[in-house]
């Protein structure tokens, strides 16, 4: 096993028993920056542990949820899907043709969010934006694809 991931070094922390197969399943989360569904995770887990079942990713993707270490996208083809919660805050683009997912951060949208709710007397206490789309350019590479460095979200 590789030394403590990120997602394994909170679990420690909020007091959960790291077992062997929660330490693979945490692990593949933590080095995972496309968003992966369950079934992702699973396939991504079981090359680390073949012992690891669909069930137990299921059940510990779960408790990561509920414990805040997880956050849970439905990205429109009815698969959770998974990230690791950060304090940056960032809004998806999703390809629906491949599933890949964008992550990226306009101030411009921040601020006209702000600006409706004032509008209806909110105070803009969080939101979600996705949007969905098809490439314009067929099977060009997108360069703002994230680096994979954590803490930096979306500025890649
Ligand atoms: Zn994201």
């Amino acid at each position: 096993m590789p030394p403590p991931s990120r997602i394994e070094r909170l679990c420690i922390k909020k007091g959960m028993k790291m077992t062997e197969q929660r330490r693979v399943i945490a692990h593949v989360l933590s080095v995972s920056t496309d968003h992966p569904d369950v079934e992702q995770v699973y396939r991504r887990a079981v090359q680390m542990d073949s012992h690891i079942s669909i069930a137990t990713v299921y059940r510990t993707v779960r408790l990561f949820e509920e414990a805040n270490i997880l956050e849970r996208h439905d990205f429109g083809n009815g698969r959770a899907r998974y990230e690791e919660i950060t304090d940056e805050h960032h809004d998806h683009l999703i390809d629906i043709q491949s599933g890949e997912v964008i992550e990226f951060q306009n101030q411009e949208i921040e601020v006209l969010q702000e600006k409706i709710a004032a509008k209806y007397g909110f105070k803009l206490v969080g939101h979600r934006l996705e949007l969905y789309g098809v490439p314009t350019e067929p099977k060009k590479k997108h360069a703002r694809r994230r680096s994979g460095g954590k803490g930096n979200r979306g500025s890649a």
